[in-house]
């Protein structure tokens, strides 16, 4: 049974890291004619506002995009460019945060195709929604991970496999690395991102170096720390992000930018780089 519910939590710190080299890596993707497919495996309800409803409860994002959005030195660094240009000129005055297969909606070209699943039903209905009539996206209500074998590799020979799990099952832990492992034997060359919460619990710790085992190729892990680690197993301190096959750009994107991006949160942030 599913309790997460990713509207409590849009727009923080996490979410930024994770929609910033999103944003990034998809229009690296675009800038080739050839057609690419994104695959979010955990795509939640797609958009969030951030007055209403459950963001407005603990108003996490005033933490995240809240302290970026005036901030002139975070908005000149190149990691958030693409992340920018779709909250839009009138964000955040228009309340619209838009989740990652809405990114990836607006980042997409024509002859680009994606494939979102969100397994919690009135998530599913909310993210049908918010795509609307797209010919492009197909959103299933089914499981993500179990998904990837029967779409991978994609026709278009090109594609970035986005994984944003909540961890709300200890049982993620394992499936998310057999499925990787899966996705990169049948398909090697895509750009996977995997996003990952700090948690001061062994499985969480150990978490990034087992990701990074599985890919032997051009890979990198990036972390964004925003509060102290906690004495106990409860409360995320922190988050991020295993990228395979990253754009070469993104290592001197990241290293531009994460400075900025730590000091606008109050945090600090690693970037480990594997060529
Ligand atoms: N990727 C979204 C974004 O950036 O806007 C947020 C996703 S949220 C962190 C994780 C979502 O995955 C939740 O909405 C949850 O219901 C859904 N979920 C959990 N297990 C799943 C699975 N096996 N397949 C598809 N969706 C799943």
């Amino acid at each position: 049974m599913l309790s997460y519910r990713h509207a409590f939590h849009a727009g923080n710190a996490g979410d930024v890291l994770k929609h910033s080299v999103l944003g990034f890596c998809l229009s690296y993707l675009g800038k080739k004619d050839k057609p690419y497919t994104y695959i979010d495996t955990h795509a939640g309800a797609g958009g969030y506002s951030l007055n209403r409803g459950f963001a407005a409860k603990n108003r996490e994002w005033e933490a995240g995009i809240a302290r970026i959005t005036a901030d002139e030195t975070v908005r000149a660094c190149p990691l958030f460019g693409p992340y920018f240009s779709v909250l839009g000129r009138d964000f955040p005055d228009n309340d619209w945060y838009p989740g990652s297969p809405l990114i990836a909606q607006t980042l997409l070209r024509g002859q680009d195709e994606a494939f979102c699943f969100e397994l919690h039903r009135a998530d599913f209905t909310l993210l049908q929604e918010n795509l609307g009539k797209d010919r492009r996206f197909h959103p299933r209500n089914e499981d993500g991970l179990g998904a990837l074998k029967g779409l991978l590799p994609p026709r278009s020979g090109r594609g970035c496999v986005f994984i944003d799990p909540s961890y709300e099952m200890k049982t993620d832990y394992e499936q998310i690395p057999q499925a990787l492992a899966m996705g990169i034997r049948r398909f090697p060359a895509g750009v996977y991102i995997i996003w990952f919460p700090l948690l001061n619990r062994r499985e969480a710790r150990e978490f990034p170096a087992v990701l990074m085992e599985l890919y032997q190729g051009n890979r990198c892990c990036v972390t964004l720390q925003t509060s102290p680690v906690p004495p106990s197993e409860r409360g995320m301190y922190g988050s991020g992000l295993a990228v395979f096959n990253p754009p070469w750009v993104l290592k001197e994107a990241l290293e531009e930018s994460l400075p900025a991006l730590a000091a606008a949160l109050g945090g600090s942030w690693r970037l480990s780089w594997t060529d």
